[in-house]
């Protein structure tokens, strides 16, 4: 189950994440991968920008982030939760306002700016976690770095497909069942461990390496809209609800940039033929787009609708 910003971005949303998770955790075995919460990575980007040039207040945009995520903290968690969410912030804050001094000293690199735009889900992901064990789930932060092998190809890395399945793989074997995962989207890291990240909107590709690896049975994308359409549907009102697609077709959709998701988002899943349910947190009761494999068995039923 991948949630992206916008789902993780509001106290109201992340309610509903929490109750949508609850609910698939009562009758499977649930992944969740989630992104920054949105507008963190883009403030990111421009902090890093803003630093080149030597234009970036350091302390106030460490206060930002901080009251960005303290917020949403203080509005969906309980207390305990709060304060320990408190500490993950003093400690997080105090590392980006080390790196962004770095940053300011050095010059910006592609790898420190990578570390610096995998902050964003390394904050997110621990209050998700949280929330998560509020409700009731044994739920933990996981950071991907050390699962998502990549190239050195900083700012747009390239996935080591094998070796990623393996460390996934091994990883999730040794997961007590009925424990629910919490990962960062978007980040991995190279075998010498320097943090990557997969390139902007990257949190739909790790949610497919995961699925993948793990054959699951589906993966889960939830947004802010239930489905796919043939246009925007915020700005285009003739825009219809594509109810099905073929994956294969999907995929080649997205490598033409049609479906707006991430440019390698479904490639593993054709490989390891893994259905996508694109469904919206704002209307959870609703089927979404549900993409299938050209060979899946479902495929007969969506044919025949
Ligand atoms: N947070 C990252 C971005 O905004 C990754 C993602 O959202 O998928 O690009
Ligand atoms: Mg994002």
């Amino acid at each position: 189950m991948k949630f992206g910003g916008t789902s993780v971005g509001t106290a109201e949303s992340l309610r509903r994440v929490a109750r949508i998770v609850c609910d698939a955790a009562g009758t499977h075995r649930v992944v969740v991968i989630a992104s920054a919460v949105g507008g963190v990575t883009d403030r990111l980007v421009a902090a890093g920008e803003r630093l080149s040039t030597h234009d970036l207040d350091v302390p106030a945009f460490v206060a930002w982030v901080r009251r960005r995520h303290q917020e949403l903290a203080s509005a969906v968690l309980a207390e305990a939760s709060q304060s320990r969410y408190e500490r993950v912030l003093d400690a997080g804050c105090a590392a980006l306002e080390r790196l962004l001094h770095t940053i300011e000293r050095a010059g910006p690199s592609e790898a420190l700016m990578d570390e610096l735009l995998a902050v964003g889900e390394r904050l997110s992901v621990p209050l998700v976690a949280l929330l998560l064990g509020d409700a009731g789930l044994a739920a933990s932060p996981v950071d991907a770095a050390p699962l998502v092998r990549t190239d050195e190809r900083f700012g747009e890395a390239g996935v080591d497909l094998a070796a990623t399945r393996r460390l996934i793989q091994a990883w999730h074997r040794l997961l007590p069942a009925g424990h629910v995962p919490v990962v960062t989207g978007f980040i991995g890291s190279t075998a010498d461990g320097r943090t990557t990240t997969l390139g902007r909107g990257g949190s739909d590709y790790s949610a497919a390496l995961f699925a993948s690896a793990l054959h699951a049975e589906r993966l889960e994308r939830w947004t802010d809209v239930d489905g796919l359409y043939t246009d925007d549907p915020r700005t285009n009102r003739q825009a219809t609800r594509l109810a099905f697609l073929v994956l294969e077709e999907a995929w080649a959709w997205n490598h033409a940039g049609r479906l707006g998701m991430h440019r390698k988002a479904l490639d593993p899943l054709v490989e390891a033929q893994v259905p996508v349910q694109v469904r919206s947190t704002l209307a959870p009761e609703r089927p979404g787009t549900l993409i299938l494999p050209a060979g899946h068995p479902l495929r007969a039923v969506a044919t025949a609708s």
